[in-house]
């Protein structure tokens, strides 16, 4: 039988899935979650791994091909490498992927490698180690720089390092970060930074004609033609260069109008847009024993929410009262 597929009432069609594992991480981005911040949820109002698995394959009945797994920290989580491997198995699953702020992935990438997964972004905000103490609160640069070169020589592909560029904090390294495009297979991705939640980052946000102009003093960067697996960055490489860069704009030129997520929480809510608190909970009917076709109902009502579009950039704009990393970015 064809289970109803997960398309919007704006007709796009939601195929992939964000999941978050764990609202837990082990450092504190001053941009991402406040210095203060304890972790709210309990064990028990965290999903259990074979939850999450059962909702992917839920998902995957209706047209998910594509998840990626967050956090929090996910390399946190106890059994996150058992897990990974359950989901990389499931049938219909093209493409599983993980985002990490890569304390943990230097001794660990053997066990996901074995676990099947080849692509990995990795949160890095700068190339020095006191400034990378003073983001995170923690000083682990080395761990994180080593996990990423050690990555690389194992093969995984592709191997994406997501910069989130802070006004005074890393605009001075922007370069350095493009020219590392230059020697690795990297892709560096600026992303702009989005004003949601508490934050200790209140400058006006570099968009991404400022980034773009600020890289382009090492050449010149050559647009990349978009192809249908590309996800929201705009793609350039320099001449000659063996990665490339992405520019994430989700507030310069959002791309709503093509945007094909939907995100699961580490409490078990459906999230059908990062910048809204529209949400749904799967938990509490999963736990309750219902029935795959009322899961799938409620994965058709969080469809049904999805906004055309956020509104992050206009004044009377209402933000999520979520921190991102709640959510998982
Ligand atoms: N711990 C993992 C990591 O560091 O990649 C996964 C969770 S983290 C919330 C996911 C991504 O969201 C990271 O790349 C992070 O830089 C990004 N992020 C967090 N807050 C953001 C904000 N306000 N604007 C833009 N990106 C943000």
């Amino acid at each position: 039988m064809t289970e109803p597929q997960l398309i919007d009432q704006y007709k796009r069609n939601l195929n992939y899935l964000r999941v978050s594992i764990t609202d837990r991480c082990n450092l504190r981005c001053m941009y991402c979650v406040p210095r203060d911040q304890i972790p709210k949820l309990s064990h028990k109002d965290i999903l259990r791994y074979e939850e999450i698995l059962r909702i992917v394959r839920l998902g995957v009945s209706m047209g998910i091909s594509k998840v990626r797994i967050t956090g929090g920290e996910p390399l946190v989580r106890k059994g996150v490498y058992h897990f990974l491997e359950e989901l990389s198995a499931i049938d219909g699953l093209q493409d599983v992927s993980l985002t990490t702020n890569g304390v943990f992935l230097k001794n660990n990438l053997k066990k996901i490698w074995s676990a099947g997964i080849r692509r990995i972004n990795v949160s890095l905000d700068t190339l020095k180690r006191p400034k990378f103490a003073n983001i995170t609160g923690v000083d682990r640069f080395d761990q994180v720089w080593e996990g990423i070169l050690d990555a690389e020589c194992m093969g995984f592909s592709p191997l994406k390092i997501n910069v989130v560029v802070l006004r005074d904090i890393n605009t001075d390294e922007l370069v350095e970060f493009a020219r590392l495009s230059l020697t690795h297979p990297f892709h560096i991705r600026f992303i702009e930074h989005m004003p949601i939640g508490k934050s200790s980052v209140s400058e006006r946000p570099v968009l991404a004609p400022e980034i773009k102009r600020i890289i382009s003093r090492l050449g010149d960067l050559k647009p990349l033609p978009r192809t249908s697996r590309d996800g929201p960055a705009e793609r350039y490489r320099f001449s000659g260069a063996a990665g490339e860069i992405g520019l994430i704009r989700p507030l310069s030129q959002h791309f709503c109008e093509r945007c094909n997520r939907l995100r699961l929480t580490a409490s078990g809510q459906l999230r059908p847009c990062l910048l809204s608190d529209q949400i749904e909970d799967l938990k509490t009917p999963l736990r309750k024993g219902l029935l795959d076709k009322d899961l799938r109902e409620i994965f058709l009502k969080a469809v049904q929410h999805k906004p055309s579009q956020h509104h992050l950039v206009e004044d009377d704009r209402e933000e999520p009262c979520s921190q991102m990393c709640a959510i998982g970015g």
